[in-house]
């Protein structure tokens, strides 16, 4: 199921009230589905003797929602520097923050060292050297190459630019060792909108089986495990959501294993972002234009900018039009935004009732991925987005790009590297 129907039952009766007050188009969140989805990932774990998810910060990079991730006990992970800054001015600290960052800068390691630092994951044995100072606990990204297949989204781990080698990772925590590193982690980013959760119980498994062979190979224990994001939500409606409640169960027992052996139990940890907020978010559009040619399409307010998804890996949005039915006249539409490229669309050849200009669009799943993924081609703006607290009210999280915004990068000091004079 895509959209929840409690999020559909709240929200749905107060959009045209929503599009009096703010205007269309917007994102809109849901401040407790995002509740319940949090509480429900830290329950399914509580098999294992520690457990913590650090929010992937790039799936929806907005500090009211990053604040609800803190109320429910979550960390983040950033790879970049803003996603650091944002994250700390909403007060996390540095065992709060996970940085997982590819082909990292100095000035990369240079945020990610200030203000205390923090869980630093490091993606090439080569960026060992390049730490300012070696952290007391050190995490390194592994990728498994040819013993684990990635999916469409991410990549198989062979063709993968991210991690560390299977033949370097032992030699990597050796180094780290020997520089001072005193605490360790393991993790890896194998799957992207994975719905099986025999995947995730097969990567904890390798993960706990390189841990246990690099421990004896060098004598050193393991804070933690992470697992890494990619759980998937089911967009189509007839796609079953991911067993939770089995991942956790099943993982936990591989950690109880670990346990037995070992005579320690790691922390398991964890960096969804699609799972926690993906199904917790809709775009709301309005139609404004139909067009009759070789195929009918529905021009709508919003384009690509606020949902880059099916144009960029051909995803599948559910959408819903605002008081029809299926038990209206329906019609097979392409449902489009004005950019100048051609897969500027929400939805293609998708059969849904008549829709007529007014009318109001809700394209379901936009809460991960979505406005932060918005780019400004075409000199299109990003919409606003919204959040549908618990007690009902809405309210405005992130203004609407304005074309003060879009002119803001053109005001700056001028800066001339003169020609070389001439003979
Ligand atoms: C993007 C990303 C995530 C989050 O992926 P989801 O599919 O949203 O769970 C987690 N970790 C890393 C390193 C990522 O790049």
């Amino acid at each position: 199921m895509p959209l929840s129907e409690s999020f559909k039952e709240r929200l749905y009766p107060l959009l045209p009230e929503l599009q009096n007050h703010f205007g269309s188009p917007f994102h809109i969140y849901d401040e407790a589905g995002i509740k319940k989805t949090g509480n429900d990932l830290n329950k399914a774990f509580s098999g294992v003797r520690n457990f913590r998810e650090y929010y992937a910060v790039k799936a929806l990079p907005n500090p009211a929602i990053l604040k609800i991730m803190t109320e429910v006990g979550f960390g983040f992970d950033c790879s970049s520097i803003t996603e650091l800054i944002l994250s700390r001015q909403i007060g996390a600290g540095p065992e709060d923050l996970m940085f997982t960052s590819n082909n990292t800068s100095p000035e990369e390691f240079a945020v990610a060292a200030a203000e205390g630092g923090c869980i630093l994951n490091l993606d090439d044995i080569n960026l060992i050297d390049k730490v300012p100072h070696m952290p007391e606990t050190i995490c390194f990204r592994y990728n498994p190459g040819s013993e684990r297949k990635g999916n469409h989204i991410i990549g198989t781990p062979l063709e993968a630019k991210y991690g560390v080698a299977k033949d370097q990772i032992v030699d990597a925590y050796a180094k780290a060792h020997s520089r001072g590193a005193k605490r360790f982690g393991l993790h890896t980013m194998l799957a992207s909108n994975e719905l099986d959760y025999t995947y995730m119980v097969a990567t904890a498994e390798m993960l706990l089986e390189i841990a246990e062979q690099i421990q004896n190979e060098l004598s050193i224990t393991f804070d933690f495990i992470n697992i890494g994001g990619g759980l998937g939500i089911p967009y189509r409606p007839d796609e079953e959501p991911l067993n939770l409640e089995a991942m956790g169960n099943k993982i936990a027992a591989r950690f109880r294993e670990f346990e037995r052996k070992n005579g320690y139990m790691p922390d398991l940890s964890m960096e969804s972002g699609r799972y926690i907020t993906g199904p917790h978010g809709a775009l709301v559009v309005s139609a404004i234009n139909r067009k009759d040619i070789y195929r009918t399409y529905i021009g709508v307010d919003a384009c690509m900018s606020a949902l880059m998804r099916p144009a960029l890996y051909g995803a599948y949005h559910h959408i819903e039009v605002l008081g029809k039915t299926g038990s209206d006249a329906l019609e097979t539409v392409d449902v489009v935004g004005s950019l100048c490229e051609n897969n500027d669309k929400f939805a293609i050849q998708r059969e849904l009732p008549t829709i007529e200009d007014g009318d109001l669009l809700i394209i379901h799943d936009t809460g991960a991925h979505g406005h932060s993924m918005g780019f400004n081609y075409n000199g299109k703006l990003r919409p606003q987005e919204l959040i549908l607290r618990e007690n009902g009210s809405v309210e405005l999280i992130r203004r609407a790009e304005t074309n003060d915004d879009y002119f803001s990068t053109l005001d700056f000091e001028p800066k001339v590297l003169r020609a070389p004079a001439t003979e």
